[in-house]
């Protein structure tokens, strides 16, 4: 039976990861067995509620406000407008919404009472609710749980090392800090990362060692590979090879048992063969939605025939962990505190997401003179 280990080291993790590819499979796709049904995959669709306009810089992110992309920004949606949504999520098979806003942090307001309205309201649909707002206090991952949150995702998105080249607005500590203040609630935990933003090997041990020494380790654990967007500091990055993610998807449920890996963004680039080798090696969930917050994701419909032409089902809600129940914000024992939390503002130099702001800006001052 596969025992749940606090103590991976890298080179353990390495070593899994170089394994000749039949053995990893083979290792992979029994510990999958073992603890889960290979045949059921849960499936959750990404809710973009606050688009764009973000103060963070991470190198990846369309997003972030520095940095010239095409996409269009939005102010955060009406919870009429997510309730819809979610309904349209559940008629076609997913069995949780995933909402995620462009903010730094959560800041008590208007705008987090409506985000718990949203909560409130999905949980009342029966379907799983997770979040990813940034970083959260304690009384608000407290507040989001009392509204019937299930998950929150917050990734550690690479190595504590590598994380110094990918984002100098804030710490790999403040990541570990809000997953600390979640885990002080019955809420689960959804953190994971990104290949192929330029780090090495070792990174991508170096983020499962971090990612399986918390504990309890997350429930679940997305793996993205970078969806190189043009005017980003990584728009230059070469797309990570099918193997690379075969490999990071087997070396996860090799060393997080009993976590359910994710197929995140990147998929549109992989072939079926590939998703149905990462299904094979231990994935057993992937967005749905023709959306991944701004980047392109296979359609429902195109995900549902691969689901048939696999013998692959999607997992219903609330299998894994009983529903939680609603309290209504008139009966709520937790109260806006307005905190101020000081989370970490490290401010070094990233030369690359230097260039892109400078890109930016040269293209906002040749818009002005073309006016
Ligand atoms: S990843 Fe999140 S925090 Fe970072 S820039 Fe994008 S929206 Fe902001």
């Amino acid at each position: 039976m596969s025992i749940i280990r606090h103590d991976w080291t890298e080179q353990e993790i390495l070593d899994i990861y170089n394994m000749p590819l039949m053995d990893l499979l083979y290792k992979a796709a029994t510990i999958h067995r073992e603890c889960h049904d290979p045949n059921t995959v849960q499936v959750s669709t990404l809710l973009s509620i606050k688009t764009g306009g973000c103060p963070e810089d991470c190198g990846y992110c369309p997003q972030a406000a520095r940095y010239h992309t095409d996409i269009e920004g939005n102010d955060l949606m009406s919870v009429r407008q997510v309730k819809a949504q979610a309904l349209r999520a559940k008629s076609s098979g997913s069995s949780r919404v995933c909402m995620g806003a462009a903010w730094r942090n959560v800041k008590d307001g208007p705008e987090f009472e409506n985000v718990l309205e949203m909560v409130r309201t999905i949980n009342k649909l029966d379907m799983e609710v997770c979040c990813t707002l940034g970083m959260i206090t304690e009384n608000q991952a407290q507040r989001l749980a009392e509204a019937g949150l299930y998950a929150y995702n917050h990734n550690l998105d690479t190595s504590e090392d590598y994380y110094k080249e990918v984002i100098s607005t804030r710490g790999f500590e403040d990541r570990l800090k809000t997953i600390e203040n979640v885990r002080k609630t019955n809420v689960t935990v959804c953190s994971g990362g990104i290949i192929g933003m330029g780090e090495k090997v070792e990174d991508r041990a170096g983020m499962l060692v971090a990612l399986s020494r918390l504990s309890p380790q997350p429930e679940s654990v997305p793996i993205n590979s970078l969806v190189a967007v043009e005017g980003t500091p990584m728009e230059e990055q070469e797309p990570v090879s099918m193997w690379d993610m075969i490999r990071m998807v087997a070396t996860t449920r090799i060393v997080m048992p009993i976590t359910q890996v994710r197929l995140s963004a990147g998929r549109t680039e992989m072939s079926r063969e590939g998703q149905a080798m990462c299904f094979f090696a231990g994935a057993n969930s992937i967005f749905a939605g023709d959306k991944l917050l701004t980047t392109p994701n296979p359609d429902v419909h195109q995900d549902m025939e691969m689901f048939k032409m696999l013998g692959l089902n999607p997992q219903k809600p609330f299998v894994k962990k009983a529903q939680p129940e609603t309290v209504e914000a008139e009966n709520s024992k937790f109260q806006p505190k307005g905190e101020k939390p000081k989370w970490t503002r490290p401010q070094h130099t990233i030369d690359r997401n230097e260039t892109a702001k400078q890109k930016a800006r040269e293209i906002k001052k040749e818009a002005i003179a073309d006016k």
